[in-house]
């Protein structure tokens, strides 16, 4: 079946002016070098960023995300997320480009099949924030759809397969697409009659919570597939008010939030940053749904922590918070039909 999904434009009375919005002036002023980052935060003599690590992954911290860095102190928790460390250049063994082996399961542009009935969609390769970690850091999104007409075979597959029934669209981050362009592609997924849900998963509700705008939670709420959305913070400082208020605009309006976390030596491998984060989540009605062991992608090895010290902080939380606080501690391994639950 070949349907001509994105022939018809959009109603053209729901396209937005996309320059007044208010996040994407915000994302203008971002943060883009390491050395920036030392001198706003007060930094100069004690932390030298990695010209070379900075060359291969760019800088890039939101205003929002820095104010939530504790300014003269080089062990911050938010600070390690975004910083250009000497130590990501080192070759380390078994840290590679692709640690997932996404290519291999890549359907057509962009399309990655992995898990029955859910596919998931690269949309695009910007983020507002870099986080060194990043898996997707060696990510080919020069390969991936670059205007909105072709992602047309991409949708062409998923009208093929009724087995799908889940479209979860990410990235990059895919609430980096301005509405009318979100809009469409919502659009056409919900033309397809076998989709039920859509997920989305983005970090912007945590570094850009005025993205979570009324224009997009309208949009959200309007269609007829059942919208997740699902966001990735790794520490308690990460969820201020302004955050809290992002995210409480989804979950009021009836869009079910769940958080991703991963473990990060340095950033949250200790009981308390950990026990501080679920807790923070549950006041503001979101679930803790996975905590990742880091994927091994080349230049994180400096944030890995090991299996054995994860399901002892996993023990640790379950000790201290509610059942529903506690968060699937999972690996994954290319080879299987589903993220691997270590406890
Ligand atoms: C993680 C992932 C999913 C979603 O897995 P869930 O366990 O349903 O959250 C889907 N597709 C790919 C390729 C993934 O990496
Ligand atoms: S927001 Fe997500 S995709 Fe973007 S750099 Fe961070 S971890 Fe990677």
């Amino acid at each position: 079946m070949k349907v001509p999904i994105l022939a018809n434009p959009t109603n053209p009375v729901r396209a937005r002016s996309e320059s007044s919005e208010r996040w994407q002036t915000s994302l203008k002023e971002a943060i883009r070098s390491g050395r920036e980052l030392v001198q706003l935060l007060g930094l100069q003599q004690t932390l030298a960023p990695s010209a070379q690590a900075a060359t291969d992954f760019p800088v890039f911290v939101t205003r929002e995300f820095l104010s939530r860095i504790q300014p003269g102190d080089p062990a911050d928790p938010l600070l390690r997320q975004v910083f250009p460390a000497a130590s990501e250049t080192a070759a380390v063994e078994g840290f590679g480009s692709d640690p997932l082996q996404e290519a291999s399961f890549t359907r057509c542009g962009g399309l990655i099949h992995k898990y029955a009935g859910r596919v998931l969609l690269v949309t695009t390769g910007a983020c507002a924030i870099h986080c060194r970690y990043c898996f997707r850091r060696h990510f080919p999104y020069s390969d991936i759809p670059h205007s909105i007409d072709q992602w047309q075979p991409a949708l062409d597959e998923i009208a093929d397969d009724e087995s799908i029934e889940e479209v979860l669209l990410s990235g990059g981050d895919p609430l980096m697409l301005a509405d009318p362009v979100l809009e469409r592609l919502i659009d056409a997924l919900q033309s397809i009659p076998h989709l039920r849900r859509l997920r989305i998963h983005s970090r912007l509700p945590i570094v850009l919570p005025s993205r979570v705008n009324d224009a997009l939670v309208e949009m959200l709420t309007a269609s007829r597939l059942t919208v997740w959305m699902v966001v990735h913070s790794n520490h308690a400082n990460e969820l201020d008010e302004a955050a809290g208020q992002g995210l409480g605009r989804l979950i009021d309006r009836g869009i079910p939030v769940l958080n991703q976390a991963v473990l990060l030596r340095g950033v949250n491998d200790d009981l308390d940053a950990l026990t501080d984060l679920c807790r923070r989540l549950i006041d503001l009605r979101v679930t803790p749904y996975y905590l990742h062991k880091l994927d091994q992608v080349a230049g994180a090895a400096h944030f890995d922590v090991s299996k054995e010290r994860g399901c002892e902080l996993i023990e640790g939380l379950r000790t201290r918070l509610p059942g529903y606080a506690v968060p699937r501690f999972v690996i994954e391994q290319p080879d299987q039909p589903s993220k691997t639950t270590i406890v």
